[in-house]
């Protein structure tokens, strides 16, 4: 197997995809983040028409975007006019590199007028592919470099698609494979998030030419092969061409010639039916070197030609060089070896200029043979030795670039893995938290209420409490000389006379009180019913109580107290009664009482009896002549 075939990697020249994908990768951007106010003018929709038909019809996407200027010149729009120039330098960038330039210079020049800051990214993107084209990756490097802060910064999300598959291209060309794979694996994940499966399918196609690049042909061709069925599937022909284009290089590396002659026939047929010469000057030297690879180097050189008459008007220096290369091979085949010298001499230039160390290599190992051929072998020993080298360089490389690469997948994959779980610890302890806080939240609530309702409920008892001991007290208490009343003193008679204590019972009755209601009327009568009362109560000593039985009599009660006791008692309160000043109420004679005593025996109907007693005797003393005590009948007994 000839060396070149076995280390140079399948080479897919860049601009050949960059220029097909570039297109549909701004129609997508652009459309998402059309902003409203623009919407509204003419050419918006005229704008989206060419956006969209540069998917499908080049032509028409010209088209449009020259009438969608017509209308901007009406009345303009920088955004608007800016993505029209960028229709037109796509478009162009295949075609005239001169008009592509005027394009992006117009839409450069707009820039300072555009709303929407993340067109400046575009533009770049825009610049960079020209700079491609024209061969200078450095400056289109920096061009996509600028293009992904741009964007980065403006946080548009499909511009930065955009440049990151851009730049992930270009770095692959170059050599940064793993580099490549990284910004490829960005711009596919910005893709599927903003919905555009074809532009995602295309990035995929770039991480499997890497793949290509690597080394990792069954890789690669698996990924092929799945876009090129999903492109056809979806109607994009002009895409599944360059698809099976990169399907046919993988198998030309892998000098599967069968496989390559079926696909390079595939991609040639379709694009001759889809008038995409690009397409077809591709697959023109995929054929050819298929042609070289079975020694039918006549058929070689006619597919050439025919690429060679198709890439002319294009401005694709590198699908000349590989022509140029192809061609070199051809004629050292025919045993023309200084038209050959030529070819590939031409190529080296390009594909050195270009860093395309792989290309270099192959070209350094076509260069070396036919170098021998013209028995140049200092020549052909230097080509060697260079060939040597550059296959040294790119086997390190591919090395070091395999390992970093999985190094990148494995890390990428470790923190998305990483990135995933710290999402759903943070998702559970923020959902705990919030559980916990609403529970929290819930549980001071149910306290406060809690506290709310034992303080409304203790201040309903307290009160309820404070009523109920009023009611009690209203219902126990007299309420005009505030003693118990008649109930309240003959209750506290009966406990006292069933808990088995004996107890001195006094009936105080005021003498002659008719006279004082009649003479000086009712609320004189209630006043010295309150003042009698009030003597009462004052002359109480210890366990003694009194309250109002009815009317103008009280009934004093002396627990565990003797007759005489009692009696003495009973004499000072009649005293006391003397010492009522009855002249506060122009009352001319002294307030008098008359009692009655007697002693209380425990047992039933003791309170009756008592009470029968004492009112005979304080009858007795009202029959003496009023204000004087006396004894009751069974008190006498009971003494
Ligand atoms: P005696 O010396 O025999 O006890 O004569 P008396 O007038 O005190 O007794 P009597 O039973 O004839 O009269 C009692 C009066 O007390 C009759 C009633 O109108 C009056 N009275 C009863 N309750 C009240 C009251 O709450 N206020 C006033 N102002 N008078 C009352
Ligand atoms: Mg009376
Ligand atoms: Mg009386």
């Amino acid at each position: 197997m000839p060396l070149g075939a076995t280390i140079v990697p399948v080479c897919i020249a860049r601009s050949f995809v960059v220029l097909l994908c570039a297109l549909p990768l701004l129609a997508g951007a652009q459309s998402a983040f059309t902003p409203a106010p623009t919407a509204a003018h003419p050419a918006a929709p005229v704008v989206q028409q060419a956006i969209n038909a540069g998917r499908s019809n080049p032509e028409d996407a010209r088209r449009f975007a020259d009438d969608a200027l017509g209308l901007i010149a009406t009345q303009p729009e920088p955004d608007l006019e800016i993505r029209a120039q960028l229709v037109l330098c796509d478009y162009f960038l295949e075609r005239d590199l001169v008009r592509a330039r005027e394009a992006l210079a117009r839409a450069t020049a707009l820039l300072p007028l555009a709303r929407r800051s993340g067109l400046r990214a575009g533009v770049q993107n825009c610049e960079g592919e020209v700079h491609e084209a024209a061969g200078d990756n450095a400056r289109a490097l920096s061009a996509y470099e600028r293009a992904v802060s741009e964007a980065e910064v403006a946080a548009d999300g499909e511009m930065l698609a955009n440049a990151l598959y851009l730049r992930g291209w270009l770095r692959g060309v170059q050599g940064e494979y793993a580099l490549a794979l990284v910004d490829l694996r960005r711009s596919i994940g910005l893709y599927e998030r903003g919905n555009y499966p074809e532009h995602s399918r295309t990035a995929v196609n770039g991480v499997a030419t890497i793949y290509n690049r690597m080394g990792d042909y069954a890789q690669a061709q698996v990924y092929f092969e799945q876009a090129a069925k999903a492109q056809l599937a979806a109607g994009l022909e002009r895409e599944a061409v360059v698809t099976l284009y990169n399907l046919g290089r993988s198998h030309e590396y892998q000098g599967r010639w069968a496989d390559a002659e079926g696909t390079f026939t595939q991609a040639m047929q379709m694009s001759r039916r889809l008038g995409y010469a690009r397409g077809e000057a591709y697959a023109a030297r995929g054929m050819a070197a298929v042609h070289n690879a079975r020694g039918e180097w006549q058929s070689a050189l006619a597919q050439l030609a025919r690429a060679d008459a198709l890439a002319d008007p294009l401005p694709d220096a590198r699908l000349r060089a590989h022509v140029a290369l192809a061609r070199g091979k051809a004629m050292r085949g025919l045993a023309r070896p200084a038209e050959s010298l030529t070819a590939l001499t031409q190529a080296l230039e390009v594909f050195r200029q270009a860093e395309a160390y792989a290309d270099v290599a192959a070209t350094y190992a076509a260069l070396a043979t036919t170098r021998a051929d013209l028995g140049d072998w200092r020549g052909a020993f230097d080509d060697q030795q260079r060939l040597k080298e550059t296959t040294d360089r790119l086997h390190a490389r591919q090395l070091d670039q395999r390992v970093l690469a999985l190094k990148v997948e494995f890390d990428t994959a470790a923190r998305d893995k990483e990135n995933a779980l710290l999402q759903r610890e943070k998702a559970t302890t923020e959902a705990a938290l919030a559980q916990e806080l609403s529970a929290s939240r819930l549980k001071v609530v149910v306290i406060a209420l809690a506290g709310v309702l034992a303080a409304v409920l203790a201040v309903v008892a307290w009160r309820g409490r404070r009523v109920s001991r009023t009611m009690q007290a209203l219902a126990m208490t007299d309420e005009l000389t505030g003693l118990p009343n008649r109930r309240a003193v003959l209750a506290r008679l009966g406990s006292l006379l069933a808990a088995g204590s004996p107890c001195a019972v006094l009936i105080v009755d005021i003498d002659h009180f008719k006279a004082i209601n009649d003479r000086h009327g009712h609320p004189v009568g209630d006043e010295v019913l309150r003042a009698v009362a009030g003597t009462l109560a004052a002359e109480l000593r210890g366990a003694m109580s009194a309250g109002r039985l009815g009317g103008e009599e009280f009934l004093v009660l002396m627990p565990r107290t003797e007759i005489d006791p009692a009696m003495h008692l009973a004499e000072r309160l009649r005293a006391a009664m003397a010492r009522i000043d009855p002249a506060r109420w122009s009352i001319a004679l002294p307030i008098t009482v008359s009692v009655g005593v007697a002693l209380a025996r425990p047992g039933p109907g003791g309170i009756a009896d008592v009470l029968r007693r004492a009112d005979d005797a304080l009858y007795a003393a009202k029959a003496a002549g009023r204000d004087r005590v006396r004894a009751g009948q069974a008190a006498l007994v009971a003494a």
